[in-house]
């Protein structure tokens, strides 16, 4: 691997590998699915495209239980849709 290359995630929705900057990340928090914030915690984590295609793929897919091995609690989609958007604004400014 070369010294410069980006780390890369796979998606959990369309299971595409992508620079995980160009990814959201999702974690586990009292139980609930979380959005994760800028300073990223450490444990596992579960990579998802900004898309609501990608969102609704792993909701339907159960791939947020799968990613991050345990059961969580997924919030509603619009919800979730919601804080990822915000998650992104966040990230461009
Ligand atoms: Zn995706």
């Amino acid at each position: 691997m070369a010294h410069d290359e980006k780390p890369t995630r796979t998606c959990i929705g369309c299971r595409t590998r992508r620079t995980a900057s160009a990814l959201v990340r999702f974690k586990v928090l009292g139980g609930k699915l979380v959005v994760e914030g800028r300073k990223l915690l450490p444990g596992r984590g579960a990579w998802l495209c900004p898309s609501q295609d990608c969102l609704s793929r792993a909701v339907r897919s159960r791939g947020f239980p799968r990613a991050l091995r345990q059961d969580v609690l997924v919030p509603d989609r619009a919800a979730l849709w919601s804080d990822i958007c915000s998650r992104v604004e966040s990230l461009r400014q």
